[in-house]
């Protein structure tokens, strides 16, 4: 099975990095590098870190912003080498590709997904980790967990090949309908800031003191990956709130 990924660098420095994670992305059979805020990727440190997948490097694409980057994306995943936040789910390296795998396989199109690597000294920030509907880590010494940039994309590269192999990914639970595609990252998006507008509108929650409120509800919806349908449900549900209510219909 053929998985629509696509590789996100965030904020690279050093351009022999970008030069590994294009060979590492090749040597796994995928294509796609997308770069945001980076160093220059075709300078001959890059080329010679990509030891041939030049094409890689030469068909990548710059962003200004990670939105931009990821905007066809369903799904954007997060890889960060610290447990150290709270508004997505971390899980390890290889569920998130048997995940993946399942998504592709209950749905009707491709699932585009992101894979998002973060900055060589400083990783992803939070703001770019809550655009993110996963986290991924890669487990290992809890000690000394932070892979080295190429590295990293080589490990999750080779654990969604692996995974699209295998055919005994479960399906997951709880969906009556195969074929619904699940929402994607913007119609997520567009929920929360409709459910934030909603939320101060009713003073619900106070922008002055919103503590981890949002966080913690967009962990509860990216734990459960709504479908585009039930998402509409949930915006309707929203949007009548947001409509003069009909008058009560007297008791019988
Ligand atoms: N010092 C940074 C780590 C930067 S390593 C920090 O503490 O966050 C550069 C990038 O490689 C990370 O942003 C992440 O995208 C990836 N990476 C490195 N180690 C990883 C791990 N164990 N799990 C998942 N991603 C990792």
């Amino acid at each position: 099975m053929n998985l629509e990924l696509v590789f996100v660098l965030v904020g690279t420095t050093h351009s022999g990095n970008i030069g590994a994670a294009a060979r590492a992305i090749k040597n796994m059979g995928y294509s796609e590098l997308r770069l945001v805020d980076c160093c220059g990727h075709l300078t001959k440190d890059a080329l010679a870190r990509a030891s041939g997948a030049d094409g890689v490097l030469h068909e990548a694409k710059r962003y200004d912003t990670l939105d931009a980057a990821v905007s066809d994306c369903q799904s954007v995943i997060g890889t960060s080498a610290r447990d150290r936040h709270l508004a997505v789910p971390v899980m390890a390296c290889r569920e998130v590709a048997n995940e993946i795998v399942s998504d592709t396989q209950r749905a009707d199109s491709p699932v585009r997904t992101a894979m998002v690597f973060g900055r060589e000294r400083s990783g992803l920030s939070n703001e770019e980790m809550d655009r993110c509907t996963r986290l991924l880590r890669i487990p290992c010494n809890p000690d000394f967990s932070s892979l080295n940039l190429g590295a990293a994309v080589q490990v999750v590269a080779y654990e969604c090949a692996q995974a699209s192999n295998q055919v005994w990914v479960t399906p997951a639970n709880g969906l009556t309908d195969d074929q619904e595609a699940v929402a994607s990252g913007a119609s997520m998006q567009h929920f929360y800031d409709h459910l934030h507008r909603i939320m101060v509108t009713t003073g619900f929650l106070d922008p002055a003191n919103p503590r981890h409120l949002m966080r913690r509800i967009k962990r509860y919806f990216e734990r459960n990956r709504p479908t585009e349908k039930e998402l509409n449900i949930f915006r309707g549900i929203l949007s009548a709130t947001e409509k003069p209510f009909p008058p009560k219909k007297p008791e019988p």
